[in-house]
């Protein structure tokens, strides 16, 4: 099944109005392949979600960055599900390696959290990928193994997921992971798909890459026969997120 090339813009926790406004008529302004042959999704914070959504031309699309891992209620400071669906906003960025991190999302949260925002009719950019530690050791396919099994334990549907394979080393860090790094990844987990889930979801999930994404280094991991988009941090702050975004051609 063909897979339509994904491009995430992964903002993280930047930008004022002023900025915002900037780098979207950047991108209304740019001319770029048609959305049948690319799905753009951009990922500002919370508080600019709706400016975003209000401003952004109308074939991109529009991510958060986080939601609860349940209905809404009393949980100071989150932000449900159900409130995203409300706005308007059909995607949401879960799993990032940020939020592992710094909040210790672990990887039964993350699935948890995968499964409700499906069940409300989010569609879900669910980050995996290993630290540098664990890659010397040899064991990155068993931790992306284990952080894809996490979801694929709590969900029967994985056609509103893309996944998005994120070596923790690779992020924000200017070492990108190289073009056969990246298949090597995407094309294990792919057979861990189809040999856990199932052959169609195998073919048929989106697979992306993230760490380190730019406008010069986009082309040739883009031909990797099992790359099938990026998640761009810095680098979807700047005009180069346009040149990214081409290399779906
Ligand atoms: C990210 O935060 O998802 C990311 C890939 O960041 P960067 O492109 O800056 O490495």
């Amino acid at each position: 099944m063909a897979r339509k090339f994904f491009v995430g813009g992964n903002w993280k926790c930047n930008g004022t109005n002023e900025e915002v406004k900037k780098i979207i008529t950047t991108l209304n302004e740019a001319e770029v392949p048609s959305e049948d042959v690319v799905e753009v999704v951009v990922s500002p914070p919370f508080v600019f979600l709706p400016l975003v959504k209000s401003l952004l031309r109308s074939d991109f699309n529009v991510a958060a960055q986080n939601c609860w891992v349940r209905k809404g209620g009393a949980f100071t400071g989150e932000v449900s599900a159900e409130m995203l669906v409300n706005l308007g906003i059909p995607w949401v960025i879960l799993g990032h390696s940020e939020r592992r991190a710094l909040l210790n999302e672990s990887n039964e949260f993350v699935g948890d959290k995968v499964a409700y925002a499906l069940s409300q009719g989010l569609k879900v950019i669910a980050c995996i990928g290993e630290t540098l530690e664990q890659r010397e050791s040899g064991s990155t396919m068993a931790v992306v193994a284990a952080q894809a099994k996490a979801i694929a334990d709590k969900i029967t549907n994985w056609d509103n997921i893309v996944l998005a394979y994120e070596p923790v080393w690779a992020i924000g860090t200017g070492k990108v992971a190289t073009p056969a790094q990246a298949q090597e990844v995407h094309a294990e987990l792919r057979k861990w798909l189809r040999d856990n889930v199932g052959a169609d979801v195998a073919s048929s999930t989106r697979i992306i890459y993230g760490g380190s994404v730019n406008g010069a280094n986009c082309k040739e991991l883009a031909g990797e026969a099992d790359v099938d988009g990026f998640l761009v941090g810095g680098a979807s702050l700047k005009p180069e997120f346009v040149d990214i975004i081409k290399s779906a051609t």
